[in-house]
């Protein structure tokens, strides 16, 4: 794989790599210096995914028939490839989305982790075997391809989302059709090129870069496609659900997140300090698990409260390719004027601004997408600030008086991804697993920290059941046929023949 040197990007459709038919496209900027251009990049519209779906549907009918061990070994070598150029992936992640290298690092091991995992998930997809009820008769359940994903992806972890999806869609034998998000269609081609140099077949994988308007919602509703995932916000994942619903498309649905941190009085505070201050400014807040609400015990409110503000003064914001650079930018300047309106209506609400609260713009960062790490104490769980979704370096303090009350807020959002709970009561931490309504829950851990062979995915409005990481999705990317082969030589008839 050679960075191209051009900033000239292509969608890869029907075996090639070409411009949209438009010839339209658009840019993709350096979030910490708006005036560095990565790329530009096609912008598709429904005749380059009718191309793309017609192509990848054709190529179904052999990629099926690949064995999956051998589906597998490709997959394999993706993650070698992926090793090989982890450094010069991440450098391009970072200039695209802002996240420091350290993060975009992460972001590209993810990616390899969930190849090595995928790989060998080509020897197992396991069905089952079972005794029949009646004689000379065989049972079996086998995973099945479906067809054609369609594979929509956010921005704020370029490389380890569309993995985490595209992987195990190729290794259950479907063909793919990946929209990324727009503000990192880059690290996405990347991706694509990598797969192509592990030797997948050319048909077998599309990419159509574009708007969620243009390329995502027609992808959606095109009849040609038979499975969505989508990672992204509630709002988009509703109306995707809306939109499949019409032809009982199958949706796995990944979406937002107000995760919290309780924080006990009998904690070790300095471990539970370093948890949220990662969790709540890694990613400037931009992570689907990001910590959004610090609920703390009143017993240790006012001295956390103060080791927190001191500490998240200290944090350096900078360039993300810059090594003593904690905090990186916000995705662009949009995002930041929705960060800076969750601020006013914070404090319209009577939460009080501690630290933080503005975009930060001196120096070197003037000409990012720059906000200050952001604290709020004084937060009730019915405000705008403790119940909605801020996606940026913004954190909600709420004090709570007990255990249960802790519980309590943290449950009461429409929300359900991660969780974490500091505390050193061993009986405590039981029923924190066993009562809080998440998908994810950490203890003595920061509400970050996926790892790739466990199930990822939250409750509530977070999605629609299904999980990501792990088995689980290699059920959602395959069909269960069931199977029997009667070997009595006779007609032999359930439920009658045997009573
Ligand atoms: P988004 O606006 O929902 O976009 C996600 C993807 O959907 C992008 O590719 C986007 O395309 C596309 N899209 C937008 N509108 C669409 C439409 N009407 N129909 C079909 N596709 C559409 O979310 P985002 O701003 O990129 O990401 C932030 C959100 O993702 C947050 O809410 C975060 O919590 C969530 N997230 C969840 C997880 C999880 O696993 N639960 C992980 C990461 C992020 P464009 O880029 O072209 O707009
Ligand atoms: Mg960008």
């Amino acid at each position: 794989m050679e960075l191209a040197l051009s900033l000239e990007f292509q969608n890869y459709v029907a075996g090639g790599w070409c411009s949209a038919s438009s010839a339209a496209r658009f840019k993709n900027h350096n979030p910490a210096n708006w005036d560095e251009i990565v790329g530009n990049f096609p912008a598709s519209g429904r005749a380059d995914l009718d191309r793309a779906i017609a192509s990848a549907r054709s190529a179904f009918a052999e990629w099926r028939l690949v064995p999956a061990p051998k589906r597998g070994e490709i997959i394999k070598r993706a993650g070698d490839l992926l090793t090989q150029h982890k450094e010069k992936i991440a450098h391009l992640m970072t200039r695209e989305m802002g996240k420091t290298l350290v993060e975009t690092r992460g972001d590209v091991q993810e990616g390899i982790d969930t190849a090595y995992y995928a790989a060998t998930e080509g020897r197992r997809l396991f069905g089952y075997t079972v005794p029949s009820e009646l004689p000379d008769k065989f049972c079996m359940s086998m995973q099945m391809p479906i067809g054609v994903a369609g594979i929509i992806t956010p921005w704020n972890f370029p490389l380890a989302i569309p993995t985490w999806k595209i992987f195990p869609a190729l290794v259950c034998g479907n063909t793919v059709v990946f929209k990324p998000a727009s503000d990192t269609p880059a690290t996405a081609t990347r991706f694509v090129e990598i797969l192509l140099e592990a030797g997948l077949p050319p048909e077998v994988i599309q990419l159509v870069h574009g708007s969620g308007n243009a390329v995502g919602m027609p992808l959606v509703e095109h009849t040609g496609v038979n499975l969505i995932s989508f990672t992204g916000s509630t709002e988009v994942g509703k109306q995707i659900s809306a939109a499949a619903s019409k032809n009982l498309k199958r949706v796995s649905l990944e979406l937002g997140g107000k995760n919290a941190q309780i924080v006990m009085a009998d904690a070790d505070l300095d471990l539970a300090l370093e948890g949220v201050l990662w969790g709540a400014f890694g990613t400037t807040g931009q992570r689907c698990t990001a910590t959004s609400r610090l609920i703390l015990h009143e017993a240790i409110h006012d001295r956390f409260l103060g080791m927190l503000i001191k500490r998240a003064e200290k944090l350096r914001l900078g360039n993300g390719l810059e090594a003593d650079t904690e905090v990186g930018p916000l995705i662009n300047f949009e995002q930041r004027e929705r960060v800076a309106e969750y601020v006013k209506i914070a404090k319209a609400e009577g939460a009080k601004l501690e630290t933080g609260g503005e975009p930060f713009a001196t120096g070197a960062c003037k000409k990012g997408a720059f906000f200050s790490p952001t604290i709020f104490s004084g937060v009730s769980a019915q405000m705008r600030l403790a119940q909605e979704e801020v996606f940026g370096p913004v954190l909600a303090v709420i004090k709570a008086r007990d255990f249960e009350d802790a519980v309590h807020v943290l449950n009461d959002s429409k929300y359900g991804l991660s969780s974490s709970l500091y505390t050193r009561d061993v009986n405590a931490a039981f029923k924190a697993m066993r009562d809080i309504e998440a998908g994810i829950t950490y203890i003595n851990g920061p509400t970050i920290g996926a790892e790739a062979h466990l199930p990822f995915g939250g409750v509530k409005e977070t999605g629609n059941g299904h999980r990501e990481g792990g088995w689980p999705v290699y059920d959602f990317f395959s069909e269960v046929k069931t199977v029997f082969v009667d070997y009595s030589g006779k007609l032999q008839r359930a439920q009658i023949d045997n009573r």
